[in-house]
């Protein structure tokens, strides 16, 4: 048996977390408390597949049980604090933490799909000048399940309101995820568990907007999930106006990345593409786009841009759109032009920023 000191708080006011403890962890703590390690798995079932929020749902234990989890833990838990929802039937979930603190999640069904759009962290560090989030203060990360229930939360709004549970999700929320890997990891490892909601892989897409470094390791790691990168455009100039990280990490580290985790995982990366007038609008946009698509086999979803409140980016003209589009499908790149969804509701790509 492992050593479950770790597990025994030493007073009330150091209570931990219970969710943060594993199967193995909880069964440890009820064979170093006398009783049967079976518990373990009542508890473990009771938080995720029931999603208990107090110990005195856990029926099935003994009042002097629940009493003594109670001394010894909390069950740190989201609470959904505020629904919007959008005339386009989009759902926008402001997300209380249990320190107050408030992230977004947002349901975006199809009559085909459900896709959740999940945070992984309470504000972002980056600063990309077109994102509302980024006007908001990096607070913390996002724990493993903290970004688990919102996942949660959101399927059952789909089951509730669309008749069908979750079918896919994106980790393009707010944050950036690679900059709390190992978290996100945890998360996707618990959603796609048995355990938890069973999705598979396939159907989660992390959305980064490209760190280098992170997307080898994910290639290093093995990962089954999809990636996307927020490209907006293949020129240094232009992309570091606009996403002041490229400075640190320009376009030939990022390429040398994808190029990794193609070689590493024969999976195609999906690049996000924003198009702003006067931005990223001119020919040699389009053209640097094209050539840095040749890298690796990878598709391009051409997103509308939602003004989030001040002048510095319009949406471009849909002529240009149409440009991208055609020249893209010329040297046989997949493309797909995307509508934002629940733009009413300040739910739409980049928008994200509590209001
Ligand atoms: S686009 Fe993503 S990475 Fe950039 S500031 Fe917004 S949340 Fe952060």
């Amino acid at each position: 048996m492992r050593c479950v000191a770790h597990l025994i708080p030493y007073s009330i006011s150091m209570k931990k977390d219970i969710r943060a403890l594993s199967k193995e962890d909880l069964r440890d703590f009820f064979v170093a408390s006398g009783e049967k390690a079976f518990r373990g798995n009542q508890v473990y079932e009771w938080l995720w597949n029931k999603g208990a929020h107090s110990f005195e749902e856990m029926t099935n234990l003994s009042l002097e049980t629940r009493k003594m989890l109670e001394e010894h833990f909390v069950i740190n838990h989201i609470e959904v604090d505020k629904m919007q929802k959008s005339a386009d039937g989009t759902i926008k979930n402001a997300v209380k933490l249990h320190d107050g603190l408030i992230v977004e999640s947002v349901l975006i069904p199809t009559p085909t799909r459900t896709t959740a759009c999940v945070s992984s962290q309470v504000g972002c560090s980056l600063d990309c000048k077109f994102c509302a989030t980024a006007k908001l203060k990096r607070m913390r990360n996002l724990n493993p399940d903290e970004i688990y229930d919102q996942v949660v939360a959101i399927d059952k709004e789909s089951r509730t309101y669309n008749g069908m549970p979750l079918s896919n999700i994106v980790f393009m929320g707010m944050g950036e995820p690679l900059m709390n890997y190992n978290n996100v990891l945890k998360a996707v490892d618990k959603i796609t568990s048995s355990e938890g909601l069973g999705l598979s892989p396939k159907r989660i897409t992390l959305s980064t907007s490209g760190i280098p470094k992170m997307i080898k390791k994910l290639a290093d790691d093995q990962v089954k999930f999809n990636l996307a990168v927020s490209l907006h455009s293949a020129i240094d100039e232009v992309r570091s106006q606009i996403m002041p990280f490229n400075e640190i990490f320009p376009l030939t580290d990022l390429k040398a990345s994808l190029q990794y985790w193609y070689e590493k995982t024969q999976r195609r990366v999906t690049y996000e593409y924003l198009i702003w007038k006067n931005v990223n609008d001119r020919p040699q946009d389009i053209a640097a786009l094209v050539e840095f698509c040749k890298i690796i086999p990878c598709k391009v979803n051409i997103i509308e841009y939602n003004p989030i409140g001040d002048d510095q980016f319009q949406q471009a003209d849909p002529i240009v759109t149409e440009a991208y589009k055609k020249a893209l499908e010329k040297n046989h790149i997949t493309v797909t032009v995307r509508r934002s969804r629940g733009k009413d509701i300040d739910a739409a790509c980049g928008q994200l920023a509590n209001k």
